[in-house]
């Protein structure tokens, strides 16, 4: 067979072997072209949350298709987009009342900074500074990668990355520095909008941080008229234990991103949402203080179908309660690392469990990684470490079984892939 032309996100074809074709997916299940079955373990890179090809999801797309294919957003709207967006507020923190919708976690970002800078232009306010996280990752595209943390992965668009301000990492103990940090830059009055992961850090390694601090943030932005936008693309719909991870700090952002879970995880859309003061810095005899940002296949009916089956799923299956069970077993099943010399920073926030292989620094990490990961799809799992960061966050429709089973490949892939770089 020819070599294919697909050009796969961040692969390196040069090193990596020819890949499998997926033949089906089901439940919390990858099916390959040779029948091998294999335990999503992080969920397709975090979207899909009841499982793969949810029956009441499927139907609803398939159901959808009979009606509608894309239809323009601009001039007309559609039943899916509003019965979506209606109960996209009910199930939102409260005191958001608009939506506006695009089709991935990055454009959701990039939609809401816009917001943010385009409230404070409209109102001829001088403010137009982005306050993030050390470590953050809000997506790849020049405006997130710019919000995002600098490194090997943006290194070659640096030159096109607009500058930020940073706070440091909340670690556990030293939580008054991030928080004085921010009030440092609130004082400049130049900052428009905080823009956090709250909770835990993704892409940047799966850090945890404490509610006390979210809370506080908001607190001190509340104080200065700066808005403060959630991403909530991955944590959001459960994965860290409640709907959004705000809620555990009782916070409701000015703006929030949503994406991945909204659908359930089986079409792309995603969703910004903003409280009735941006959306009003925006309305306006003058045509110039539109919110200008659209793409193609703004509020698809299809997915939005998909998405307004999701939330019935929220709200007719014990969803909640299979979290809550994940959650227990994951606690129970890290303990057995607690006092690993091999790992650090044993942790689990509601659905996510992640610890930390002891490597000697960077060198090896990049040595690590994919010896790790061939070695949990040998064993029947896609897990894919971030760096020295191994972490599950699996569909909620896993088994116990399977999930125990995820933590004893932990256990024995640690050792064998130390050994292989020389551990
Ligand atoms: N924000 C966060 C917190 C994310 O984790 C991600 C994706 N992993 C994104 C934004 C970007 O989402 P997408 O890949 O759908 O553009």
């Amino acid at each position: 067979m020819s070599p294919s032309p697909v050009w796969h996100p961040f692969t390196q074809h040069a090193l990596e072997p020819a890949m499998k074709r997926v033949a089906k997916t089901e439940g919390s299940y990858l099916y390959d072209e040779d029948g091998n079955r294999i335990l999503d373990a992080i969920s397709s890179w975090w979207v899909i949350t009841h499982g793969h090809r949810h029956p009441a999801i499927m139907a609803a797309i398939r159901e959808a298709t009979e009606v509608y294919d894309q239809v323009i957003f601009a001039e007309f709207t559609h039943e899916p987009a509003e019965a979506l967006a209606e109960g996209l507020l009910a199930f939102a923190p409260p005191g958001l009342q608009h939506v506006f919708y695009s089709d991935s976690g990055s454009t959701a970002v990039e939609v809401a900074i816009k917001m943010a800078l385009g409230t404070f232009h409209n109102r001829g306010i001088a403010r137009d500074r982005v306050v993030v996280m050390e470590h953050a990752y809000h997506g790849d595209t020049i405006g997130t990668m710019s919000a995002g943390e600098r490194g090997v992965f943006n290194a070659p668009f640096e030159p096109l990355l607009f500058g930020v301000d940073r706070l440091p990492f909340p670690e556990a103990g030293r939580e008054q520095e991030t928080l004085d940090a921010f009030e440092r830059f609130c004082r400049a009055e130049r900052t428009a909008a905080i823009l956090i992961e709250p909770l835990v850090l993704g892409a940047g390694g799966m850090k945890f941080y404490a509610s006390g601090v979210l809370a506080s943030l908001k607190e001190i932005a509340g104080r200065y008229g700066v808005l403060f936008i959630a991403d909530e693309v991955m944590t959001g719909w459960g994965r860290t234990g409640t709907r959004f991870a705000c809620e555990q700090a009782g916070v409701s952002p000015d703006i929030l991103c949503t994406s991945k879970g909204l659908t359930g995880g089986a079409l792309p859309l995603a969703a910004t949402l903003c409280t009735p003061d941006i959306f009003e810095a925006h309305l306006s005899s003058d045509r110039r203080k539109t919110f200008f940002h659209s793409s193609s296949y703004t509020a698809n009916p299809i997915a939005c179908a998909a998405a307004v089956a999701n939330l019935k799923i929220w709200r007719d299956e014990p969803v909640n309660e299979r979290i809550d069970a994940l959650a227990a077993q994951h606690s129970a099943h890290l303990k057995r690392f607690e006092n690993d010399p091999r790992f650090t920073g044993v942790r689990q926030c509601g659905t996510i469990a992640a610890l930390d292989l002891v490597v000697p620094a960077g060198g090896y990490l990049a040595e690590a990684g994919p010896h790790l990961r061939r070695l949990f799809r040998e064993r029947g799992l896609l897990v894919r470490p971030l760096g020295n960061v191994i972490y599950l966050m699996p569909p909620y429709c896993t088994t116990a079984a399977d999930l125990a089973a995820a933590h004893d490949a932990i256990d024995e892939v640690a050792s064998l892939a130390l050994a292989k770089v020389g551990l």
